[in-house]
């Protein structure tokens, strides 16, 4: 009989969104006929001018290792895209490159806690959160938002779920998976109880690109000194440059706490790959027309999907101002039968849905958001029409 493996790794789910992406990938494959609309992966080819300082850094033999925290150049073109896209000061030697901005989140984590340490997550969230807070030994504490408060959490419900305990808080707008964005002054708010408590703030910014309708993007480091020092800034290439698959993504912090990761990173990555961070300083630092373009793609893909999905009876959804989600509001249907079975919650649905109606969605009780249903709209109008009259003749026949 075997030891058994560590209590922490026992207690680790497997990521949602990437079991239902590989799922439809694989029911793709069979020769399906599935839509998708799983994970955040934009359908964009990555910019013909990153891809080629990635061919370029292979033929020159640019292919050995790099620092720890990345390339010099690298860490120089972070700082310049935080001045022009989040209005923030940084030095080179505050900012973290890693191999992905989700090992940037796990490293900040494994950074900042010890076993025992709370950090709050504010919801609905990104299902990766929690586990890895639960990965670097420390304890989740989720608050909630509803949908009649826009799923934004406010600074009074964040104040009341701090305790003594509390070592960071965890902050996503625009936000995966409800595409809403926090105003400049909801920001200040939850700012100021940041400071009171003497907590850190891990802002994922990643999506500070992907916000629509002219609305103001407020990076939440660039709101004072005293807010900077405690905030681990993270962003990457992946959402907005379509490179999802580089697996480049970067964090700002201060002097100690950048030390510290970078430290993490040299006895555990080593780096990130070369060539893609040559392709990532091309990527930060060349014109950024390609993006403007995705940008205004995404945001008509969401104005057709949201008045589309409104005019579907049975379910409803709230517009989102950025990232690529659309929330569907499915709870009309808990406790119905659809197809024989019936529908206890939204991953019930989402699984008929899929076995039945041929879409992959993800149900979003994983994102702490039970009755709601994420569509990734990075895909196609055809295919979004396509998954929505789906979703009416699965319901209609149900
Ligand atoms: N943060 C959020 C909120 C995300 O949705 C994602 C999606 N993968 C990431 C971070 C990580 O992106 P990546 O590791 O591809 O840079
Ligand atoms: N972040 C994307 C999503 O939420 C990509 C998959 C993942 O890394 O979780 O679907």
């Amino acid at each position: 009989m075997l030891k058994p493996i560590s209590k922490i790794a026992s207690g680790v789910q497997a990521s949602t969104t990437l079991a239902i992406d590989a799922m439809y990938k694989q029911m793709k494959a069979r020769g399906e006929d599935v839509v998708g609309f799983g994970a955040g992966e934009p359908d964009f080819a990555t910019p013909e001018r990153i891809k080629a300082a990635g061919i370029a850094a292979i033929m020159s033999n640019l292919t050995k290792y790099t620092p720890a925290a990345g390339l010099p150049k690298l860490r120089e073109a972070a700082c310049y895209r935080l001045k022009q896209d989040c209005n923030v000061d940084y030095a080179p030697e505050q900012i973290v490159v890693a191999s992905g901005a989700k090992h940037n989140v796990y490293i900040a984590l494994m950074t900042l806690c010890d076993p025992g340490d709370e950090v709050v997550i504010l919801a609905p969230y990104w299902v990766s959160y929690s586990e890895m807070v639960r990965q670097a030994g420390a304890v989740p504490v989720i608050v909630a938002a509803s949908e009649a408060q826009d799923f934004k959490v406010s600074a009074e419900q964040l104040d009341a779920a701090i305790t003594e305990k509390t070592k960071v808080v965890m902050l996503n707008s625009p936000s995966n998976p409800t595409g809403m964005v926090y105003t400049r002054a909801e920001l200040e708010a939850i700012a100021a109880v940041c400071v009171k408590h003497n907590v850190y703030v891990i802002a994922d910014e990643i999506y500070c690109n992907l916000v629509y309708d002219d609305l103001e993007f407020v990076s939440f480091a660039s709101l004072s000194e005293d807010i900077k020092q405690r905030t681990i800034l993270i962003n990457g290439v992946s959402k907005s440059y379509a490179m999802t698959g580089w697996r480049i993504g970067y964090a700002a912090a201060n002097h100690e706490i950048a030390k510290a990761m970078s430290n993490y990173l040299s006895h555990s990555t080593s780096a990130p790959s070369t060539i893609s961070q040559y392709a990532a300083i091309e990527a930060l630092t060349g014109t950024q027309e390609d993006i403007d373009e995705m940008r205004l793609q995404f945001e008509e893909r969401r104005n057709h999907l949201v008045e589309h999905m409104n005019r579907i009876p049975g379910v409803s959804c709230l517009k989102p101002q950025g990232a690529f989600y659309v929330m569907m509001n499915m709870s009309s249907f808990l406790g119905k039968t659809m197809y024989g079975k019936k529908i206890e919650n939204d991953t019930d649905f989402a699984q008929l849905f899929l076995e039945k109606g041929k879409v992959a969605t993800v149900p979003c009780t994983s994102f702490a958001a039970p009755g709601y249903i994420r569509w990734s709209y990075a895909t196609s109008l055809t295919e979004i029409d396509k998954g929505l009259d789906r979703l009416e003749t699965f319901i209609k026949n149900a």
